[in-house]
């Protein structure tokens, strides 16, 4: 526990629970409820688990222990129905988690705020992502990326990684397994930067909250050693890989870190990757008029990705203030797309989410700053 802010009990698992009432003298059973009052109820405060003896939940507080879920500062509604959350931890530090629903009515706006019936479909929509974030800030320093101007503050905890997902579901009133919901850790910070608190994050939101790792993708800017490793896990998520180039010199060029691992040394460890059954890598390609996006770049990536299973997302470069690149014309990035699926790789464009309200790839910096910093 010593490592534990504020001796938080949401971020701990099944052993770490054990140990925690076996300590304080307990029976083990009681480590299960604390976990469904956590994880399952989504319970915020100690003082409100009902399943415990009043005794207990005043000896567990006289330990110093607490839930303490983040909370949420701020909200903005997108007109697609994005919501972007702006999640702020008792140290002050904060991120951005985004709620996305899709299907049927879910581009009706703000409507998901609203009823309280189980069925998704009442809601206006009938699946839904959160789009997660693994670090205050990035260090990565992506040349398009918004977040990359932040630098890194700090890594989150794994308490802190589920807990925005447990804020969210709680907010839009829905709950796992029954209701639909994909987790992408494609928000602020480089997950396999902060490796171990964000597998832990995984494993509890596996089995403890009830998301099924197949509804859940970890995109990665290919940082290659924890590939590796990852691919060795028994339980994760699906990969995505950020290319967002195809040669070295233009990916040196807007992701610094290829300096350090290649396009050899990445396509390699994604070749290596130990795909199961039906799996596919995902290569994501942020489009930069003039820059990556001609049909030239795109027979790059073809022989790239010869004899990988893989699939392609495009994603049209989302603007922002201080990122000096502009967006490719709609037949510049139909062209791109069109020379990958002749070659028989699937490539989707990616329609951009919560533009309006800054809630896209690449545009999640804590509001905060948008507001107050002079754009660089
Ligand atoms: N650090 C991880 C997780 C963040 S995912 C990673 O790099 O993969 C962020 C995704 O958004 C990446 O695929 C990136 O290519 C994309 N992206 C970043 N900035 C963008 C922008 N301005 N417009 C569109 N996509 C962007």
């Amino acid at each position: 526990m010593t490592h534990l802010a504020h001796n938080s009990l949401l971020g701990l698992d099944r052993g770490e629970l054990v140990s925690l009432v076996e300590r304080i003298g307990e029976p083990t059973y009681r480590a299960q409820q604390l976990l469904d009052a956590i994880y399952r109820k989504r319970v915020e405060s100690i003082d409100q688990v009902s399943t415990l003896p009043q005794p207990l939940r005043v000896k567990l507080m006289g330990e110093g222990c607490s839930i303490s879920p983040p909370a949420v500062e701020k909200r903005f509604v997108s007109k697609d129905g994005t919501v972007r959350y702006l999640i702020a931890f008792p140290d002050g530090q904060s991120v951005e988690t985004v709620w996305m629903p899709e299907g049927d009515g879910g581009e009706a706006g703000d409507g998901t705020e609203a009823g309280d019936s189980s069925q998704n479909g009442s809601r206006g929509w009938d699946r839904a992502t959160i789009c997660v974030s693994s670090q205050v800030g990035c260090a990565v320093d992506c040349q398009f990326c918004l977040t990359a101007l932040l630098g890194v503050k700090r890594n989150l905890t794994a308490g802190e990684i589920v807990g925005q997902v447990l804020r969210v579901l709680t907010d839009q009133n829905v709950s796992p397994p029954q209701d639909r919901v994909n987790l992408a850790f494609m928000g602020m910070g480089e997950p396999f930067l902060n490796y171990d608190n964000f597998m832990k994050a995984v494993r509890l939101l596996v089995e403890e909250v009830g998301i099924a790792e197949s509804r859940m993708t970890v995109s990665t800017a290919g940082i290659v050693p924890r590939i590796h490793d990852f691919g060795l896990e028994v339980i994760r998520p699906k990969l995505a890989i950020s290319l967002n180039a195809s040669n070295d010199e233009t990916r040196t060029r807007l992701m610094p870190i290829n300096r350090k691992w290649s396009l050899d040394s990445l396509i390699a460890a994604a070749r290596d990757f130990p795909l199961r059954n039906r799996e596919r890598i995902t290569f994501e390609y942020v489009l930069l008029n003039g820059v990556n996006d001609d049909t030239t770049n795109a027979e790059e990536v073809v022989a790239l990705l010869r004899g990988l299973r893989s699939k392609v997302n495009l994603i049209a470069l989302n603007p922002g203030p201080g990122i000096d690149f502009s967006i490719p014309a709609a037949d510049r990035v139909s062209a791109f797309q069109n020379v990958l699926i002749k070659s028989g790789i699937p490539t989707f464009v990616r329609r951009p989410r919560g533009r309006d309200i800054f809630a896209a790839c690449g545009q999640l910096k804590r509001t905060v700053e948008i507001a107050t910093s002079p754009i660089p």
